[in-house]
């Protein structure tokens, strides 16, 4: 997907927060696998940033234990020392000006590399990491910076770590993480819709009846409480994650895969969701917080008795809401988006539920017969099913769904990147496709904060819903009111 294949050579890929948890569990073992597929510029290097004093051999020492440690058996010792001689390690306190000496001059001694600036750490430091990179000239034209999320907990506060970055590198060098868009099944989903005639007439608020996306987890905060509990679900997952999903949906059908293409359908569709404020916040939203249950066959506390949860907290573990796109192909048809802590299972999918036959010529009324669905499903397995009637074999007319399975692994025996592969690799090619643009990531803050707004005005406590379970008896109730029910429901 895009249009350079090939990443420059010379490359120097520097991670701030390079002994942290992401790079350790997600950057370096994708870089591991890319190197193991050869899709690693020739002459790679990655710089591991830090404020702890490391050298470079003692920070390929801490990386081989880390990453050993989440990889367990999958571990390679001949792989690792062949990525091992690729990583370097400079100290720096990216609140001290002073201590940027030693990353400079590494930098600096091979100016005709391109750069990327992976910034892995609290975004209340990608202000001053761009500054201070700036004022040493290493923000060259060549140059691209990588922001992972949260970006921001409100419009205002995303508006001011976007300028902060936008004074010292261009719109087109700001990669802005969103790891659901480099999940492999997300890809397919633009290839089946653009990629084939069958779906685009069907595509359409006529055959459509709704769309329904869930993002489900089974852990609960675990050590993270005092973190989760600044953010809540609204911010951690749908302003970001299943809004995207939602535009790669309902988005036009781009002039083009190329970036700006892709990301102008995207913002259109953000632009056109109905905006959900006053009353309606609490006909068309439903947030939870979970309380004790179960989860994988043991016991577990209820929220507010995480550890470092303040006594009473409102913050929601969990989101149901009823969106609405203004436009010609989607109006009337409901788009339902789910995401919580403590589900009975991990899950990410997209279903599309397609409408009933008008009339039925079996004997059975048409709603009681199946309709036709379109299961795209990120978690815990990758596939693509689209659910079809046929007559079950016998001497008598009777229908059954059966699933025609889109199996990827098994069409394709090619290894599948996972997401971070896809992105790292995208970033060192200088591909923005699968990355969120300023004005989409604005939009996404526009349309969830009055729903934000409305829940912390009111007196009500998020409701309560048993850990193990798919969340308050409201959001059931959410659907229900529309004649429908949640995929697992059916
Ligand atoms: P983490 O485990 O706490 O690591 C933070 C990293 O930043 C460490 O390497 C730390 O090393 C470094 N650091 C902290 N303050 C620094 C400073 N002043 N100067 C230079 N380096 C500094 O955090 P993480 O889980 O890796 O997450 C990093 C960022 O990515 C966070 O914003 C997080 O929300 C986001 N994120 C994480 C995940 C995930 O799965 N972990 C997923 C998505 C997004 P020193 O203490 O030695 O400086």
């Amino acid at each position: 997907m895009g249009t350079r294949l090939q990443a420059a050579p010379e490359l120097d890929l520097v991670i701030f927060g390079g002994t942290g948890d992401l790079a350790m569990r997600k950057l370096l073992p994708a870089l591991i696998r890319l190197q193991h597929d050869g899709l690693l510029p020739a002459r790679l290097r990655v710089i591991g940033v830090a404020r702890e004093p490391l050298d470079r051999d003692a920070f390929r020492a801490l990386a081989q234990q880390r990453v050993a440690a989440c990889l367990g058996a999958a571990f390679d010792v001949a792989a690792w020392d062949r990525f091992a001689a690729l990583l370097d390690y400079a100290c720096v306190d990216a609140t001290d000006a002073a201590s940027y000496e030693g990353l400079a001059s590494m930098l600096l001694a091979a100016p005709e590399r391109e750069r990327v600036f992976y910034l892995s750490t609290a975004p209340r430091l990608f202000a001053t990491i761009c500054e201070q990179l700036a004022q040493r000239g290493l923000n060259t034209e060549r140059s691209r910076v990588v922001l992972e999320k949260p970006l921001g907990h409100d419009l205002a506060s995303s508006q001011a770590i976007n300028d902060a970055v936008g004074g010292f590198f261009g719109e087109q060098q700001i990669y802005r993480i969103d790891h659901y868009l480099g999940k492999e099944p997300v890809q397919n989903l633009l290839a089946l819709r653009f990629g084939n005639a069958l779906f685009e007439p069907l595509w359409r608020r006529e055959s459509v009846r709704d769309v329904q996306i869930t993002v489900a987890e089974e852990l609960g905060v675990e050590s993270r409480g005092d973190f989760y509990d600044q953010v809540g679900a609204m911010r951690d997952m749908v302003q970001n994650h299943l809004l995207q999903l939602l535009c790669i949906v309902a988005m036009e059908p781009p002039a083009s895969i190329s970036a700006d293409a892709v990301r102008d359908e995207k913002l259109k569709i953000l632009r056109a969701l109905r905006p959900i404020a006053g009353a309606d916040v609490g006909l068309k939203t439903v947030r939870g917080q979970y309380r004790a249950g179960a989860a994988g066959g043991k016991p577990v506390p209820g929220y507010l008795d995480e550890e470092r949860i303040p006594p009473g907290s409102t913050t929601e573990t969990f989101v149901a809401l009823r969106a609405e796109i203004d436009t010609w192909r989607w109006a009337g048809v409901p788009f339902f988006l789910r995401t919580g802590k403590r589900m009975p299972q991990r899950v990410a999918e997209i279903v599309v539920n397609f409408r009933s036959v008008p009339h039925s010529i079996f004997g059975q009324t048409a709603d009681s017969l199946n309709p036709n669905r379109m299961v795209i499903r990120m978690q815990p397995e990758e596939k693509v099913e689209l659910h079809l009637l046929a007559k079950q074999p016998g001497d008598v007319m009777h229908l059954q769904p059966v699933h025609l399975n889109l199996d990827f692994a098994e069409t394709f025996r090619s290894r599948r990147l996972d997401a971070y592969e896809r992105l790292l690799m995208d970033v060192m090619r200088g591909n923005l496709t699968l990355f969120v643009r300023r004005d989409e990531q604005e939009a996404a803050w526009r349309w969830v904060e009055p729903i934000m707004d409305a829940w912390k005005a009111s007196t009500e406590r998020p409701k309560a819903y048993t850990a193990g379970t798919w969340g308050p008896a409201s959001s059931s109730a959410l659907l229900g009111r529309d004649g429908l029910a949640w995929h697992e429901e059916i």
